[in-house]
Parts: C-alpha cells; sequence; structure tokens
C-alpha cells in the first residue's frame, strides 16, 4: 500500500511502449486506480460514429471531450487511494486542464513514469498487437499518423512537468515486462512514494 496522501501518476511513452501493460501491473501492486483514456474512449467508439472514425485514423481526439471524460473519472473516484492515468494528457492543453482539475481537489501530479522504446521496436510491438487484438488504430497508416501525433504534441507534455518541477523517470522500455517494472519500482521508491 502506499502512502497516506492521494498519489497522481501518469504513465507516459508512445504508441507501444507498454504503458498499459505496466499501467495493470502498478495498478495491482500499489492499489491505485487505473484510468485508461483510449480504453473508456474504445468503449465509446464502439457505437460507431465520428469518434470510431477519427481513433482508426491515428488521430488525437478533441482536448475538451477527453478532459470532460477525465473530471467525470476523478469525481467517480474521489475516494481512491490515487490515480494512475494512462495516455492522458497527451496534449500540453490536456496537461494544464489536468494541472487546474487536480488543483481544483488540492492535488498535483506527483510523479511521471516515461517509458522509452527505440521507434523500430514500438513497430514491430504494435503490429505483433495488431496481429493479436485486432485493434483498429493497429493499421500502417494510422499508426504512422499516431506516431506523428505523439511526437508533435505529446512528447512537449514532459517539458511541461519538467518545468513545473515535477520528477520525470526515465524507464527503458525495452525487454521482458517483468524487467521494465522492476525499473518503474525503482523509479517509484526513489521518487519517494
Ligand atoms: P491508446 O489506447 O492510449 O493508444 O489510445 C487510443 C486512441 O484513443 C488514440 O489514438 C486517440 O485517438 C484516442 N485517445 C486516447 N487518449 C487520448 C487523449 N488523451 N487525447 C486525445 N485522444 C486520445
Amino acid at each position: 500500500m502506499i502512502g497516506s496522501v492521494p498519489t497522481v501518476v501518469v504513465m507516459f511513452g508512445p504508441p507501444g511502449s507498454g504503458k498499459g501493460t505496466q499501467a495493470a501491473k502498478l495498478q495491482a501492486e500499489v492499489g491505485l486506480e487505473h484510468l485508461s483514456t483510449g480504453d473508456l474512449l474504445r468503449a465509446e467508439a464502439a457505437r460507431g460514429g465520428e469518434l470510431a472514425q477519427a481513433m482508426a485514423a491515428g488521430e488525437l481526439l478533441p482536448d475538451r471531450l477527453i478532459e470532460g471524460l477525465v473530471e467525470a473519472w476523478l469525481d467517480a473516484h474521489e475516494t481512491a487511494p490515487g490515480a494512475l492515468l494512462d495516455g492522458f494528457p497527451r496534449t500540453l492543453e490536456q496537461a494544464r486542464a489536468l494541472d487546474a482539475m487536480l488543483a481544483r481537489r488540492g492535488r498535483r501530479v506527483d510523479l511521471v513514469l516515461a517509458l522509452e522504446v527505440a521507434e523500430g521496436e514500438l513497430q514491430r510491438r504494435i503490429l505483433e498487437r495488431a496481429s493479436e487484438q485486432g485493434r483498429a488504430d493497429d493499421t500502417p497508416s494510422a499508426i504512422r499518423e499516431r506516431m506523428l501525433e505523439y511526437h508533435a504534441r505529446t512528447e512537449p507534455v514532459l517539458g511541461h512537468y519538467r518545468a513545473a518541477g515535477v520528477p520525470v523517470a526515465a524507464i527503458a522500455g525495452a525487454g521482458p515486462p517483468d524487467e521494465v517494472f522492476q525499473r518503474i519500482r525503482q523509479a517509484w521508491t526513489a521518487a519517494g512514494l
């Protein structure tokens, strides 16, 4: 169990870096509630429509839509020992909105775990997942679009947190998931959580 103060951790990284896998491990170990905006949105998109089309093309969805979902999720998980955010924030606008949402609740981001994986390995993993899970956005053109969005709009979020003095731990994301998780454990302890 973690300390008594609610903890907010951001799981950060490019598509295919293992955010979801590592977030699930961390959730099991420390009991934080896991929010995957991608999973929430896939559930919404299952009904079809514009959302499904934009996701299948690998585009980021509008900030306002995502921020509304996250705010509702935070309200629904007020008493949780903490939150593990996976796939959010993905733009500077979302990061600023999150800061404001947390500040209203007397909280802040305590740690950013930034998974780092070489581009060739990311492509290999996503294609493997495509054949196993058949995600609609694991096609070559959607993968290209998601990588472009990541570099253009998501990567700058790390600078936002560094400038704000939030600990950003770079985690080597190559290798077996359990080894990656050991590195996360070390970063967790080093951050004093
Ligand atoms: P993920 O499962 O995290 O890879 O997300 C899958 C897709 O959901 C993304 O490619 C976007 O279309 C959408 N999505 C998830 N999280 C966000 C977010 N924070 N901002 C915008 N779009 C998002």
